[in-house]
């Protein structure tokens, strides 16, 4: 008897998937293709199980499409540039790039010991020149096509360490996360910026395409974050500064303009200063404006954070009504978003009735909502918002209108008026890339005194960056401070010029490397575009919900640029997504900083990886958070080990047997129950991979069968070894996907030397469907709720057969006894209850 030793087996066939490159993937026509992708890790840290589920899910899907006769792309990479390898490498004195390396190989050895079906041949590295190098060179399309260029800027800044900080930088509201006890300030600075903005009409209606293939929780928040209204500017005159021009507000709801009671600048609107200039409030506003400037609020935060703001002492006049409007500065209103400046309509919008309710300024209803009691100004809890189901009141000759035909009516007297239009705006803003980093892509452009910004030209790519830059993490950018690479001479004019030292945010990198696993090797080209219109879209995108917004709209906005430089033809790179859950650890996702994390390592010392796989798939539905269990790893531990030890049990006495012909004819009662289980298990297990990934039932389904198989031993007495062989091999062709190694080891023991590589998932014939269906099925007879007898009767039978059947029993009849039936209750299959009365 052998046992289950899941170090040797899953070496043993590592290796052999190895040696006959099993996949290793080329174009083949003749079979569909199948392009299967999780987001490519960061390699940093230990990967835990935390990061295993999300190649799991992955590996499943590969391989059931691998088993369906589908061509599969599985390609694996590391997103290798970006700041932790930098701050790595200051506090550990070493380069960034060795940093990174070395976590790249750990990763990898990691990836390797899951058996995850990966092509290694296609592996890419971020940080490598010769793929970095194509950043560059979309980069320098992209500048010819005038979809990146450079402006000013507010940025984070952190004055100790001269720098830039992202927005997860500034940390405990509103200081460096490296100094924690330094302020950090909003300051101006030249900065690059790819035009996504110049695509925000096709990334809205493109999602179009997405639906039915992305969750609806993603393609809501891309849509939101694109934010796409129409709107209205609207132009209010300042009433009490002589000559002042006046203020463009822009509002989506000019519907509500009535209900105005404050006009609100945005702290670093240029009209801010001109009215403070001799306002009565100058003196106490001023204070309080410059300390708004220092601390701007980052646009994911405006719906929570507090919204504080000043009276400037000035007025403008509502157009509509020539009503007088205190003027307002507050944190909450965005520069970059409108125009700077809104209307605070307290009754119909949450931040200005936050805001009006806390400096006491009034509120005043002017949509009532339909067939409802009318609102009252002075007892709302919360302002009414809604579109649908509201009539204008208090609103002068617009009183009647709903709100659609308000928003019309308004915009078209505003327009007739010379004093506003309407206007579509987004919400979505250019993307900023420049960072004063090392390690990251070099942007490929120099200036030259005579010439001013010149591109770097193609034949120069790679500007590569320098190894030898000093890292301390003060300062302000490493590569400013290294000579060789900053001194160059101008591509143009030959005289002496300087590199630009900002490198691109590594969400670039992330942009289009999937494109690059289609052609990993081209130095022509970022790639072939006859591979990548083989192997796109990506039919099954798996990664974490957080995502859900950068990452995937980067993704797209690089799409539509590709498309349009004419490198491929498709809108969207990616038809289905699917966003796996977290995996926790005492309620808290699995993190180092929180010491909660299982190494994958030692999960796959302790029990081998296909027990870790199988855990991870069974423990959760895969959207859904997993809660870490060691009981339950020893459960599915032990599941193996039983399923290990029936196959070896049986296999010296079928693994010669022929195969058996799927005949009804001569079949024991035994051997009839468990081609039937077996054969309504694969269906049903089918069903689970094919529409709904339900990993977790089909496992749980798969453990059903196994007992079912325990149940009937020994399975010698009345079941022939043609079919024990093939309720065996069916068993182990289910687990093949989940929990590969075993499967090809059971498969070894049943008698194929080849390879399950070379099975296909068994699809059932009809003679085999035949067989799975119950026959007989076992029918209970109540007398008055009481069990009287049980009828073993043909499945499907209605009422009309199961009644008589259950009067004709002498149990039943005994306990009827000539009294009247007054009720019956027929569930068929299961269940026959007589009412008596
Ligand atoms: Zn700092
Ligand atoms: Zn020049």
């Amino acid at each position: 008897m052998a046992e289950y030793h899941p170090q040797q087996i899953e070496a043993k066939w590592q290796q052999r998937w190895d040696e006959a490159r099993v996949f290793e993937t080329e174009a083949e026509p003749s079979k569909p293709k199948y392009y299967a992708l999780e987001m490519l890790p960061y390699p940093s840290g230990t990967m835990h199980m935390g990061h295993m589920r999300n190649y799991t899910i992955g590996d499943v899907v590969a391989r059931v499409k691998r088993m369906r006769g589908f061509d599969v792309l599985h390609p694996m990479g590391w997103d290798a540039f970006g700041l932790p390898a930098e701050n790595a490498a200051i506090q550990n004195k070493t380069h960034p790039r060795a940093w990174t390396n070395n976590n790249i190989a750990e990763f990898q050895r990691v990836l390797r010991r899951f058996g995850f079906s990966y092509d290694w041949r296609r592996e890419i590295s971020t940080c490598d020149p010769r793929y970095y190098r194509w950043n560059q060179w979309f980069f320098l399309r992209m500048f010819e096509r005038g979809l990146a260029y450079r402006k000013k800027s507010r940025v984070n800044w952190c004055p100790k360490c001269c720098t830039v900080l992202a927005n997860e930088q500034v940390v405990n509201g509103g200081y460096c996360w490296r100094h924690e006890d330094t302020l950090v300030e909003s300051r101006e600075i030249e900065q690059w910026f790819l035009k996504t903005t110049h695509y925000a009409e096709q990334l809205i209606d493109d999602l179009k395409e997405l639906e039915g293939g992305w969750p609806e929780r993603v393609i809501t928040m891309q849509r939101n974050w694109i934010g796409k209204s129409i709107g209205a500017r609207v132009k209010v005159a300042v009433s009490d500064v002589a000559g002042l021009e006046p203020i463009e507000i822009f509002t989506t709801r000019i519907d509500t303009i009535y209900g105005a009671s404050a006009i609100i600048l945005a702290p670093t609107h240029p009209l801010v200063h001109p009215l403070l200039a001799g306002s009565p409030r100058q003196k106490e506003a001023e204070p309080q404006l410059a300390h708004m400037r220092q601390t701007s609020v980052k646009t994911e935060d405006l719906a929570t954070a507090e919204k504080v703001g000043f009276f400037t002492g000035r007025h403008a006049i509502n157009p509509f009504n020539k009503e007088e409007l205190p003027i307002w500065v507050a944190n909450f209103v965005l520069m970059e978003y409108g125009t700077g400046a809104i209307m605070a309509v307290p009754a119909h919008d949450q931040r200005d009735f936050e805001f009006c309710r806390k400096y006491g300024l009034p509120l005043r209803v002017v949509v009532q909502p339909d067939g409802v009691e009318p609102l009252d100004a002075e007892k709302m809890t919360a302002p009414f918002e809604e579109h649908e189901d509201g009539k204008l009141v208090n609103s002068g000759p617009y009183n009647g209108l709903s709100v659609d035909d308000a928003i019309l009516a308004m915009s078209a007297h505003a327009q007739a008026q010379g004093f506003g239009q309407r206007e579509i705006t987004f919400r979505l803003r250019d993307w900023g890339i420049s960072r004063q980093r090392y390690w990251g892509t070099p942007i490929p452009v120099v200036y030259c005194e005579n010439d001013g910004i010149v591109p770097v030209p193609d034949k120069d790519l790679p500007v590569v960056l320098p190894e030898n830059a000093k890292l301390t993490g003060e300062g302000g950018s490493p590569l400013a401070a290294t000579h060789e690479f900053v001194n160059t001479t101008c591509p143009k004019c030959g005289g002496p010029a300087r590199r630009e030292t900002d490198t691109m945010d590594t969400f670039v990198d992330s942009s289009w490397y999937f494109y690059r696993y289609c052609d990993p090797l081209n130095d022509q080209a970022p790639f072939d575009s006859a591979k990548v219109a083989y192997w796109f879209p990506i039919d099954q995108y798996i990664g974490g919900i957080t995502h859900a917004i950068l990452h995937l709209l980067y993704s797209r906005f690089w799409c539509k640029v590709m498309r349009d430089i004419g490198l491929v033809k498709h809108n969207e790179p990616i038809t289905r997504l699917f966003t796996q859950g977290m995996v926790q650890k005492g309620g808290m996702a699995m993190s180092k900083s929180r010491g909660n994390v299982v190494g994958a390592m030692e999960m796959a010392d302790k029990y081998g990886a296909d027990t870790g796989r199988l855990y991870t798939l069974f423990a959760a539905p895969p959207e859904k958070d997993l809660e870490w269990s060691e009981e339950s790893i020893e459960g599915a531990w032990r599941f193996i080990n039983r399923v290990f030890r029936l196959v070896d049990r049986h296999a010296p006495t079928v693994k010669d047997a022929a195969r058996w012909n799927v005949s009804p004819q001569g079949l024991s009662g035994k051997e009839r129950e468990l081609v039937r289980v077996t054969y309504e298990t694969l269906r049903r297990v089918t069903q689970d991979f094919e529409s709904r990934w339900h990993f977790n039932s089909a496992i749980a389904l798969i453990m059903e069968l196994t007992n079912e198989i325990y149940a009937a031993e020994p399975l010698e007495e009345g079941v022939r070894p043609e079919i024990r062989k093939e309720v065996l091999e069916m068993l182990t062709l289910m687990l093949a996907p989940m929990t590969p190694h075993l499967a090809e080891e059971l498969w070894e023991m049943l008698g194929h030397p080849d390879g399950l590589w070379k099975a296909s998932w068994p699809v059932l014939a009809a003679a085999q469907k035949d067989l799975a269906r119950v026959e007989e099925v076992e029918v209970v007879v109540q007398v008055n709720g009481r069990v009287r007898a049980r009828l073993k009767v043909a499945a499907g039978l209605g009422e009309a057969d199961l009644v008589p059947k259950a009067l004709a029993e002498p149990a039943v009849a005994q306990h009827i006894n000539g009294k009247r039936v007054v009720k019956q209750i027929v569930v068929p299959d299961k269940l026959v209850n007589l009412v008596v009365a």
